[in-house]
């Protein structure tokens, strides 16, 4: 090796596409696309932000927030050792760089992710910068501008990073209701918890020429179904052919399409009625207040289950296939069940039940992941893993709760969402990503219950609610064990390990906030004595549910939104110091 071998490497670069060694002063004047086949490499954040907004415009949003590591999280190497490397190689703060700017003119707030930072993976730290952006988009009434790249969730923040998909979207949520514009841009690649929540549940939704989009990964889904990818699965091409994105954009149109968009939305803007809202810096004091009233429950404290049992016990435990489900609930704790089926769009998914029914007489929306005792019942219900058809019925359900003055109860038990070919055809990412936002505002109570395996954003999709609760033997994560074992260690093997880092039990998510009360089962487990656990949520739910309904609707969302706010980073930074 001789001493010029470094500067070669920055003067020459090779493209992945066609292999061609290409001078990189001419790559960087090309937007970093090859001129010899179109191949557009993936940029970091600062260039991004250099070739999209107007020069002179740029103010960076500040992007320093405590250190949180609330999982103590340790797999191969200790998480900070991994973030501190993340922080060396790309000179960021986070895997996301958030500013203020104008487009042509236009002002704007921008969050724009950087994969090269632990695969611009969403943790709590990200999430919050990304809101907070909004939020600046909120009390300046400018659209938010959304790049996206990213993995998905952050599993070394295991439950909290899940957290975030609800804390962005309502964000979202808010500018949507305020009449102000959201942009979403897919850059390669967007996949997991961020394409399945706000990568999709914006008003727009772009894709960069060449990005990928999903919510299971390309590798997951060909493990599971055992089969091959259709030509181009995932694609952005793919994507506008089954109606998942509004456009595909070569990056040297994307900047004038951006302003093309921001202009027609400006023009329209006057004609809308000016939403009311109190003076913008009052604003998140306001929230912060009603979250001192709400006085929920600390993160300390007796969680009523002094049993310790191996992480991994618990796992096999929630998945017992003798474990109560949805429907045996229904027929145990409620009364008078009427099952609605379908989504109204071409289908009728197996794996969630939902329908009206009566709790100790009082009438209740249940909605819930359908499992099943038998190989067969596993099979017909898919394991309780739920189709895009799945997600859009449940929204129907929970807007039609809203509508009747319904209060929404969930159950909660699958393994996640359907990692299938035709469900990311049928815009898996989008449908639990409209779930997610839909579920910040309702208005009406939602009460949540983790009863099995609460699985990543397919669990989440009916777990944003005003309480969360969960049965002992229990679990719930970004991802299963044997997912995060198969990324972070050796091999799959690990899962025993990995389900002790990811802190996925009822007592461990207790403490994190996560989840606001327990639900003991009896001494033995849940599918020795499935009676006395009816009983046990029954008790359980009307304790929660009562004191909902005597709380006006707009305060409940607000205080719903306080909750799933406070998983910021700095607010769990500073749990975590408590500890
Ligand atoms: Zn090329």
């Amino acid at each position: 090796m001789t001493a010029t071998a470094p500067r070669e490497e920055q003067l020459w670069s090779r493209c992945a596409g066609c292999a061609s060694l290409l001078y990189r002063k001419r790559l960087r004047r090309n937007l970093d696309v090859c001129p010899e086949c179109g191949e557009h490499a993936r940029l970091g954040a600062p260039e991004r932000l250099r070739q999209l907004v107007d020069p002179g415009s740029l103010c960076l949003l500040p992007d320093r927030l405590p250190e949180a590591d609330p999982l103590d999280f340790v797999d191969m190497l200790p998480y900070p050792h991994r973030l501190t490397g993340a922080r060396a190689s790309t000179g960021l703060a986070e895997g996301v760089v958030c500013a203020t700017a104008t487009i042509g003119g236009h002002p704007v707030a921008l969050a724009v992710m950087d994969f090269r930072f632990l695969g611009g993976s969403l943790g709590c730290a990200v999430g919050e910068l990304i809101t907070r952006a909004a939020e600046r988009a909120l009390d300046d009434r400018t659209p938010l501008v959304l790049i996206t790249a990213s993995g998905g969730a952050r599993m070394q923040e295991g439950a909290l990073s899940l957290m975030q998909m609800a804390t962005v979207s309502q964000a979202i949520a808010a500018l949507r209701e305020a009449g102000l514009l959201t942009v979403s841009v897919l850059t390669d690649p967007t996949y997991g918890g961020v394409a399945a929540s706000f990568a999709t549940n914006t008003d727009l939704v772009l894709a960069e020429s060449g990005a990928r989009m999903g919510f299971a990964g390309p590798r997951v889904i060909r493990q599971i179904t055992g089969r091959a990818l259709p030509e181009g699965f995932q694609t952005a091409d793919f994507l506008l052919r089954h109606g998942q994105v509004d456009m595909v954009v070569q990056r040297r149109s994307l900047r004038g399409r951006l302003m093309a968009l921001l202009a027609a939305t400006r023009a329209g803007r006057p004609a809308r009625p000016p939403v009311p809202r109190q003076e913008p810096a009052s604003h998140r004091e306001r929230l912060a207040d009603d979250g001192a009233a709400l006085a929920g429950p600390a993160a300390e404290g007796d969680t009523g289950t002094p049993a310790v049992r191996d992480a991994w016990d618990t796992v096999r435990m929630a998945r017992h296939p003798g474990r109560p489900t949805t429907l045996d609930y229904l027929d145990s704790v409620f009364d008078g069940f009427v099952e609605l089926h379908g989504d109204r769009l071409g289908a009728d998914c197996p794996a969630i039940v939902g329908g009206v029914a009566r709790l100790a007489g009082r009438h209740v929306m249940v909605i819930g992941h359908q499992k099943g005792h038998t190989t067969a019942e596993l099979v017909a219900r898919n394991f309780g893993m739920a189709s895009p058809a799945g997600h859009r019925k449940a929204l129907r359900l929970m807007r039609l709760a809203a509508r009747l003055g319904l209060p929404v109860v969930t159950l909660v038990d699958t393994p996640g969402a359907d990692p299938g070919v035709s469900a990311e055809e049928q815009g898996q990412a989008a449908a639990i990503a409209e779930n997610i936002l839909t579920l910040t505002v309702l208005p009406t109570p939602v009460l949540a219950v983790i009863t099995g395996e609460g699985g990543s954003g397919g669990a989440l999709a009916l777990a944003v609610a005003d309480r969360v609760l969960m049965l002992e033997n229990a679990v719930y994560s970004v991802i299963s064990p044997e997912g995060c074992a198969a990324i972070l260690w050796p091999d799959r093997s690990a899962a025993p390990q990995a389900a002790r880092a990811l802190r996925l039990t009822a007592p461990d998510l207790r403490r994190l906030g996560v989840v606001d009360e327990v639900v003991s089962e009896p001494s033995s487990a849940a599918h020795d004595d499935p009676a006395d656990t009816a009983h046990r949520l029954r008790a359980a739910l009307l304790a929660n549910l009562l004191p909902l309904l005597d709380v006006p609707p707009a305060m409940l969302v607000r205080l719903r939104r306080q909750r799933f706010r406070r998983f910021g980073a700095n607010r769990v930074g500073a749990r975590a110091g408590l500890r």
